[in-house]
């Protein structure tokens, strides 16, 4: 996928400019093609102007041929009769509908015939005098012999309108010639242009007669424009007082224009934007081409770094599963749990196979009944929550109940760890057996004696006293036998240090037959002297003790050649005290000490008691 949000593309300021500048263009070329069509418009409006007004002009001197041809036959033949006068000027008449009438003045500048009379009857009489405006005109065209063409003025008839003049002259007999008069052509200003514009315009124009820069005449045609007015010069026979105001309509515009400006307008501006779009267009493959390639050449980078991280985690998985093959191995149960919901995150086969479960046995009861694993579970747990936070030892000697019910004592290292917000329990758990079983051993060889397998001197020093202490609580009698071979070094002396080690051996084993109850212990103080610890026990009661080692003794009858009874005997010692806070343990030995030395004294293989007041 194309990475959503791109900086602004920077072409697209260049592309909207491009666009800019082409419909600019396209503007400046629509604009000169319009305004090179309104010149050629209004070139086209100016020719038809002026070719509308030279038709008008020609069109006046067609018209007025008439009366000129009506003319020249007059000065030619002389004056003509009225009838044929009144006849050729009806044909002149009828032939150009501009008329209003046409005259005869005669040389005395007054009307003589007017044709047609109705209509015309003011004209009837009428005096040409010098205060008219056509006078001088009139006294020009008598002058020159030319025709002459008014300005417009008010006929006699009412209304504006013009006059032509043409002089008459007839020759007399010595062909003299005399001004005989003007044949006139009135027309009014109206009907004189409407009949003359007649066909010419086609609607094409609003026309306008101008006088000295005054209209005097108008025809509007629809739609007119005001902007593209001609005034075109015109020239009325002689009179060139007129102009002929035009304004082409949009009619006449309309068929002039092309559609052509609009049409390059549109398709410039079309071509502009399919130009800017193609290259838009092109541009954006190419940046989609190269977020392509960025995007692929990232993709292509990331499966590379995820096949490493892939081969690392493959490394990692291998070596995690040889640590846990290699901790399956161990002899020693590690185990991390939760301590809260007691589900198992891991353990090892040594945490539930030394117990005799399964997996799943282990960890479900672990679930259910945790005290059935580890009695006083959550006592324990909470003890290994106490340890950490004082910073205490966190290795714990507990028992673990196996599956078939039996104890398996078992030393637990424990450490709450917290990952993640989460707690676990890491645990370690020996078992603890053969250690306490190897200690206990240790126990024992430091408190027996080699040779005799009885306690040594140590022990019974330190049984002693805390005997001591026991039996003071109790208010009971402590009695302590002390007890030596008699002729012993004589026995060595005769037969050997080994057979007097036999003998030692011998006598402790009689010893041991002797302790009946628990808690009595027969110690070698020392050489071939013992010593018996008799807890609880009175003087009687350890003088019974006392006969029977005797009388073992007897029965073995172990031979001493050196002894004057010929077999192994032994004197003992005996005192019994209570302990109290007025008398100490070493008061013990000293009196049974005693006890022996009388023993030894009254001819030894016999037991002394010490008594009070005894010396
Ligand atoms: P009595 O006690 O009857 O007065 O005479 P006795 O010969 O036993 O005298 P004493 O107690 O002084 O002698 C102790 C002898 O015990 C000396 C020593 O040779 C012998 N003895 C001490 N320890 C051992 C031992 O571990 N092994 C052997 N074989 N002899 C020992
Ligand atoms: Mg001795
Ligand atoms: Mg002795």
């Amino acid at each position: 996928m194309l990475p959503s949000s791109q900086p602004p593309w920077p072409a697209r300021p260049a592309l909207a400019a491009l666009l800019l500048a082409l419909g600019l263009a396209s503007l400046v070329l629509w604009q000169q093609l319009l305004n090179a069509q309104q010149q050629r418009i209004a070139e086209r409006v100016s020719y038809q102007a002026h070719s509308l007004a030279r038709q008008l002009e020609a069109s006046l001197i067609n018209q007025v041929d008439d009366l000129e041809r009506l003319a020249k036959r007059w000065n030619h033949r002389g004056r003509i009769p009225r009838e044929e006068w009144v006849l050729d000027s009806q044909l002149s008449l009828k032939h150009f509908q501009g008329y209003q009438a046409i005259q005869w003045l005669g040389a005395d500048l007054s009307v003589r015939w007017v044709e047609p009379l109705p209509g015309n009857e003011a004209a009837q009489p009428f005096q040409l005098t010098p205060a008219h405006p056509n006078f001088n005109l009139a006294m020009q065209a008598k002058a020159s012999g030319e025709p002459r063409f008014s300005n417009s003025f008010i006929l006699a008839q009412g209304g504006r309108g013009f006059i032509l003049y043409i002089p008459l002259y007839i020759s007399d007999e010595q062909h003299q010639q005399h001004f005989d008069g003007f044949i006139q052509g009135v027309f009014r200003v109206e009907p004189l242009m409407n009949e003359l514009l007649r066909g010419l315009t086609d609607g094409d124009f609003s026309t306008a007669l101008v006088e000295d820069g005054r209209p005097i005449y108008r025809h509007a045609a629809e739609q007119a424009i005001p902007a593209l007015q001609q005034d075109i010069p015109l020239l009325l026979l002689n009179n060139s007082s007129f102009a002929l105001r035009l304004n082409p309509t949009e009619h006449l515009v309309r068929q002039l224009s092309t559609p052509l400006p609009e049409f390059v307008l549109g398709a410039s501006l079309l071509i502009s934007l399919l130009l800017v779009a193609a290259l838009a267009l092109a541009l954006e493959n190419a940046r989609r081409a190269n977020a392509l390639h960025a995007s692929n050449s990232q993709l292509n980078e990331q499966v590379s770094q995820r096949e490493q991280i892939e081969q690392v985690l493959r490394d990692s998985r291998e070596r995690l599963q040889l640590v846990l093959d290699l901790t399956d191995s161990s002899r020693d149960g590690l185990f991390i749990i939760n301590p809260q919901t007691r589900d198992i995150l891991y353990m090892n086969q040594a945490t539930y196979r030394s117990l005799g479960y399964s997996a799943e046995a282990f960890s479900q009861l672990l679930k259910e009944d945790p005290d059935q694993l580890l009695p006083g579970f959550h006592q324990w747990l909470e003890s290994v929550r106490r340890a950490q936070q004082d910073k205490l030892s966190q290795i714990f000697q507990r028992e673990m109940r196996r599956r078939d019910g039996s104890h398996q004592a078992a030393e637990i290292s424990a450490q709450l760890v917290l990952v993640n917000e989460h707690e676990y329990l890491i645990g370690v758990s020996r078992d603890n057996n053969e250690r306490l079983q190897m200690e206990a051993q240790l126990q024992r060889l430091s408190q027996q004696d080699g040779l005799t397998g009885l306690y040594n001197r140590r022990f019974f020093d330190h049984q002693l006293a805390s005997e001591w202490r026991r039996l003071r609580r109790h208010n009971a009698a402590l009695t302590l036998l002390m007890l030596d071979i008699d002729h012993f070094k004589a026995y060595n002396d005769l037969l050997g240090h080994l057979a007097g080690d036999d003998v030692l051996q011998q006598v402790a084993e009689v010893l041991q037959k002797c302790l009946q109850r628990e808690g009595d212990a027969a110690c070698r103080y020392g050489g071939e002297e013992f010593a018996i610890i008799l807890a609880n026990t009175d003087l009687s009661s350890g003088a019974h003790v006392a006969a029977r080692v005797h009388q073992q003794l007897a029965e073995l009858n172990i031979s001493h050649p050196g002894s004057p009874i010929g077999r192994v005997t032994l004197s003992i010692g005996l005192a019994c005290i209570e302990p109290s806070q007025d008398n100490q343990p070493y008061m013990l030995i000293a009196q049974s000490d005693q006890a022996l030395y009388q023993a030894k004294h009254q001819g030894r293989n016999r037991s002394c008691e010490w008594h009070a007041g005894n010396p």
